[in-house]
């Protein structure tokens, strides 16, 4: 994966609140960051809105703008990464937008598009904790689950770039509904707003617990997965209930991934995903329990192999100039 010495490439994490954007030299030091809101008036605005992000950091290179050689997007929704289409994007309110044509229009400079997963799991592979390893998969955990699979050192898309969904894979026919349209599945029972949800049922339902607190002080806001983070740590029963159950579904969702793939490590990242979450340490749980369950599992795979993403703040624009350099490579557009 081999850059000219001086090539630059520019690496955009686009969100549906904000854009940010960095220079990515080929070692993976991102420099002359930008952020700027996101402009989903329409989709000519969030396009424009990108492409300013894209100038404004392009100026901050002064005199090298010539050393920057691709652009790489990481875009949450179902993407095309071959016709440069996002197919849906609920956050940016998208259908069907040509992003990859229009960009390279305004630009003059070869623009690259995956979804942010997607550039996520590249991201951790090219520069992060999965840095020289074969075989890894990547698992978001936040508002939603998604995992992503790097085989021989290359994204896994699958037919449709959706190898890895595996939030939308059921896991308990008789549970919760999903925002997909399923019930029980993954995501609706582990993901931040499961949790949340869950334990706001349980309240409604007379449990006593801290969260009833919690929930008086959000003042009609809600409960957040925060809330029962805080209340498991401070011992409440059905706050450490709800977490169990969950990270028993996390542990399993590993356990099925590296069965399917035999990867080197799994790497946790995410909202979710922090150290010291007690969601991580019920996850952790779940998976002591699923290796003495399978022994085949037990020696595949150990607690080391399962880490937290590296790269911090950065991820994105990281992951999407990983995305940039391994697509130039491909099309040998780059040395
Ligand atoms: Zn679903």
């Amino acid at each position: 994966m081999q850059l000219e010495e001086d090539a630059l490439v520019v690496g955009v994490d686009v969100g549906g609140t904000k854009i940010a954007a960095g220079v990515v030299n080929a070692q993976g030091q991102v420099s002359g960051h930008v952020k700027l809101p996101t402009d989903i008036r329409s989709v000519e605005h969030t396009l424009q809105s990108i492409a300013s992000g894209i100038r404004s950091t392009i100026q901050t290179t002064q005199g090298s703008s010539q050393r920057i050689k691709a652009i790489g997007l990481g875009i949450p929704g179902i993407v095309d990464p071959l016709q440069g289409v996002c197919q849906l994007s609920v956050n940016l309110g998208w259908r069907d937008v040509a992003v990859k044509t229009w960009l390279e229009q305004e630009l003059q400079l070869p623009c690259f598009i995956e979804n942010d997963v997607s550039v996520a799991a590249l991201g951790e592979s090219f520069y992060g904790v999965g840095k020289g390893l074969e075989n890894v998969v990547y698992l978001s955990l936040g508002t939603g689950i998604a995992a992503r699979t790097i085989i021989h050192g290359q994204l896994f898309r699958g037919t449709h770039g959706m190898a890895g969904e595996i939030g939308h894979v059921v896991f308990d026919p008789a549970g919760p509904l999903c925002r997909c349209g399923a019930r029980g599945c993954l995501e609706a029972l582990a993901a931040g707003p499961a949790l949340a949800r869950r334990a706001e049922d349980e309240l409604q339902q007379g449990k006593a617990s801290l969260l009833a607190g919690f929930l008086q002080e959000s003042a009609g806001t809600g409960l957040r997965a925060e809330h029962v983070f805080a209340a498991a740590t401070r011992g409440d029963a059905l706050a450490e209930q709800i977490l169990h159950e969950a990270g028993q579904h996390l542990a399993y969702s590993i356990y099925l991934l590296a069965m399917n793939f035999d990867p080197q490590i799994v790497i946790l990242g995410g909202g979710l995903a922090a150290k010291g979450s007690p969601l991580i340490e019920a996850m952790r749980a779940g998976l002591t329990y699923w290796m003495q369950q399978a022994p085949v599992f037990r020696k595949m795979f150990s607690q080391e192999a399962v880490r937290l993403a590296s790269l911090q703040s950065d991820a994105g624009i990281a992951g999407a100039a990983a995305l940039a350099i391994a697509e130039s490579k491909t099309r040998s557009l780059l040395s």
